[in-house]
């Protein structure tokens, strides 16, 4: 009998409680112990929904109040010196890592792989001394214990050295303290033996990435002298991807209790997986989707499966989701506002759990009995495939016909700048913002009333043309050169034309940790995309109305709103994309026709798209360079196209950037001192560039000379002719005040500039 089994749960509560639980106790209402409680109760929650489902290996230890990464870090007495160090104790210590305070920076926080969880970067100095941590230790030690308390017989989860070391920061080769924190893991595993645990799971995802020979030699070392001091059965996770020939061949070596390989990603890895498995391993086989909300299909799956048991038996098989549930919300059974077909095409995490059960009884079963178990989910692929709603003709066809030509801009940059040039009369080094304006309570407030009603549509759309007179208002008297209306009526970049678009549901608690207490309830792309009506046209429109200056239409471009969506599984991402491509392009057109001047399509996350292997990265920058060509190439010669990305480590991208042939592109470069220009030292950039000189991330107003500065050392780097002055980001996330004083020091220092000859820099 194969057996089941789940690698981590979603922890933010389905209700968001750990989110309200920790804001209450950082705001000192509510005392550790409740918050502990709550914490509590939310893993009661995950283990009593997985012995329900009949699932036999459940984790413990996975759960974090902030971030498992630092938990691990930390459990390894890898703590700052600024946030305590070696005697750091109690949750406050814990949270000024996470939250920092006055005077003392947090940790800093990046993306997990490529999900849009965020961990906090553990930092390690030189001579970094790595020991158990008591305090940490506790947490596995009575996380095991309450699943002890339950009556289940709980698997402790831990990230792996090679992984912890490999994404922390601070030394040059983090890997040289793998022998020293091997041996922290080694304490630890007989740590939860003597504490009950009859086996272990150790996640390395980072195995799933390019390694050098080196890197896993040293890996294999690590796992040879930890495999050795331990009686406990290990299971090495990895996920979020494939593992290559150079990996297997390692991990052949190692007398693992059990592997576990993603075989959503990488379904084509399964037999090369199956020949590396040394004869006393189970395999962990991942095959249902952890990083997405549809359902399986079962009989692909169960495929499979088989092929895994005629080679190893089904008592060597383990059926588990392809990575920890973190990434997925709790339950869609609970998603009552859609319409029941949609929902009988999701799978949450609460469905997983079922499937998973299901597959198991299934592999066992004979042709008939499959038959029987099968019907139902049969049924829902079937009705998925065939739905005019995953099957709209008219967007295929069209998206069928395109050609190369569909691609281009009627005529090429040089040409274009000059028209715009007559067009925009704009000065040197103009100014503008990145789109959105401070997010106020008002405006949240009123979009609050609107939802219950208490506010009427018409009020509704009054108030937010007066939020953006205001803001037309604000930026007349700053000074600056092209206007933006502010964003008022998006409560997010991708929601927002997500509900105008067809083919997009929205789930009523479809919640994912995004960090800490944060948590985003992403889109769902379930269908064909197209526009049936114009989504920002005559917010434009209005907006321009009250300027005699250039005002410039905001869009979200299509690699991220595919980016920060769930998108459907049954077509390959690239159709999807361009699917939204297809349908910013016909909002594009209309916003030409309608007389805007300039037009910014924002690419936010084309950058963390970059799939995680080098090999696979061109083809990705390939076809969303293309999508995005797609969606801005019908305006005329004369209207100016600026694209946005926020993370823009560029560095060997740089010629896909100039590939994207916007005629502006704006990126985050202040936090780094415009380092991030080097790329743009070497390479002859053609188009002109706004890096962002004040950091919206941080509510700090940057004085005149700094920004000054800034600039002078993006000229260093640009021509003048070619360089923007404007923020990092948008400044929906700032209060006014602050908002106000950087954006005058701003403008104030674009003009200082300009009455400097381009020389003196
Ligand atoms: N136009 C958006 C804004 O200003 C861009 C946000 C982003 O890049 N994340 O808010
Ligand atoms: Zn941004």
């Amino acid at each position: 009998m194969a057996r089941t089994a789940v690698l981590g749960f979603p922890r933010i509560g389905p209700d968001r409680e750990l989110k309200f639980a920790l804001e209450e106790h950082w705001a000192g209402r509510i005392e550790a112990a409740e918050l502990q409680e709550v914490a509590r109760g939310l893993r009661e929650l995950n283990l009593q929904a997985g012995r329900g489902a009949g699932i036999d290996v459940l984790p413990v230890g996975d759960f974090a109040l902030y971030d498992h990464v630092l938990d691990t870090a930390e459990l390894a007495s890898i703590i700052a010196e600024r946030h305590g160090g070696v005697d750091a104790a109690g949750l406050s210590a814990h949270f000024l890592a996470c939250r920092g305070a006055d005077g003392v920076a947090p940790l800093e926080m990046t993306k997990w792989f490529d999900t849009n969880y965020h961990y906090l970067v553990a930092e390690l100095r030189d001579g970094q001394r790595v020991a158990l941590r008591a305090e940490s230790l506790e947490k596995w030690r009575s996380h095991l214990a309450e699943a002890q308390r339950l009556g289940i017989k709980a698997r402790p989860v831990v990230l792996g050295p090679f992984s912890l070391l490999s994404v922390s920061k601070g030394v040059s080769d983090p890997l040289t303290l793998l022998p020293a924190h091997t041996e922290v893991y080694a304490e630890l595993l007989a740590e939860l033996a003597r504490a009950g645990a009859t086996e272990v799971q150790i996640d390395e995802p980072c195995l799933v990435l390019d390694q050098s020979a080196q890197a896993l030699d040293m890996f294999t070392r690590a796992y040879v002298s930890l495999l050795s001091d331990t009686s406990l059965p290990v299971c090495l996770a990895t996920y979020f991807g494939g593992l290559d020939d150079a990996v297997l061949a390692g991990l052949r070596r190692l007398p693992l209790g059990e592997l576990h390989v993603d075989l959503v990603r990488a379904p084509e890895r399964l037999d090369a997986v199956l020949s590396a498995l040394g004869p006393e391993t189970r395999l962990s086989a991942g095959v249902v989707d952890g990083r997405n909300v549809w359902a399986t299909d079962l009989d692909q799956v169960l495929d499979r499966l088989d092929r895994a048991a005629t080679r190893i038996g089904t008592e060597r098989l383990t059926i588990a989701p392809s990575c920890s549930l973190l990434h997925v919300p709790y339950t869609a059974a609970r998603e009552l506002a859609l319409d029941d077909e949609l929902r009988s095409w999701l799978a949450f995490g609460n469905e997983k759990l079922a499937e998973l059960a299901l597959l198991g009884r299934a592999l066992d079963a004979d042709a008939a009995e499959r038959d029987e178990l099968l019907a139902n989910s049969r049924q829902r692929g079937a009705s998925r495939r065939k739905s005019p709603r995953t099957n709209d003709s008219g967007v295929r066809a069209r998206a069928a016909a395109l050609t190369g030509a569909d691609l281009e801009r009627s005529v090429p940059l040089a040409e274009r700048r000059a028209a715009q040039t007559e067009r925009l009369r704009l000065p040197q080094l103009p100014t503008t913002t990145i789109g959105s304006f401070p997010q106020t309570a008002e405006i949240r407030d009123a979009r609050r009333r609107r939802r219950t009603g208490e506010l009427s549509e018409g009020d509704y759309l009054a108030f937010l043309r007066r939020q953006i007179d205001d803001v037309i208002e604000t930026q007349e008297q700053l000074g600056f050169d092209v206007l933006v209306h502010g964003e008022p009526e998006r409560n997010d970049m991708v929601e927002y034309f997500g509900e105008q678009l067809a083919g997009f549901a929205f789930s009523e608690f479809g919640w994912v940790q995004s960090y800490g207490s944060r948590a985003v309830k992403p889109p769902i792309l379930y269908g064909d995309v197209s526009r049936p009506e114009p989504m920002t046209v005559g917010w434009w429109k209005y907006a321009q109305s009250r300027s005699q200056k250039p005002v410039k239409a905001m869009l979200t471009g299509p690699v991220t709103v595919l980016q920060w969506s769930f998108v459907r599984d049954d077509q390959p991402r690239q159709e999807t994309c361009r699917q939204i491509a297809l349908a910013i392009r016909d909002e594009v057109a209309d916003l030409d026709a309608a007389g805007a001047a300039v037009i910014q399509v924002d690419e936010a996350a084309l950058r963390e798209g970059l799939p995680l292997r080098r090999a696979e990265q061109g083809d990705y920058l390939r076809w969303a360079i293309d999508c995005f060509r797609l969606a801005v190439a019908p305006v005329q010669p004369e209207t100016q196209l600026h694209t946005h990305m926020c993370y823009s480590e560029f560095g060997s991208m740089i010629e896909e950037i100039a590939r994207l042939d916007a005629d502006v592109i704006s990126i985050e470069a202040s936090r780094s001192g415009m380092e991030l220009l080097e790329a743009f030292r070497d390479y002859a950039y053609p188009g002109q560039i706004g890096p962002g000189i004040y950091d919206i991330h941080s509510p700090r107003v940057p004085n005149v000379e700094e920004l000054e500065s800034l600039l002078a050392l993006a000229e260093e780097r640009i021509p003048r002719e070619q360089l923007w002055v404007n923020p990092d980001c948008g400044l929906k996330t700032r209060a006014w005040p602050e908002t106000q004083a950087a954006l005058e020091n701003l403008v104030a220092a674009a003009r200082r500039r300009r009455s400097m000859v381009a020389s003196q820099s």
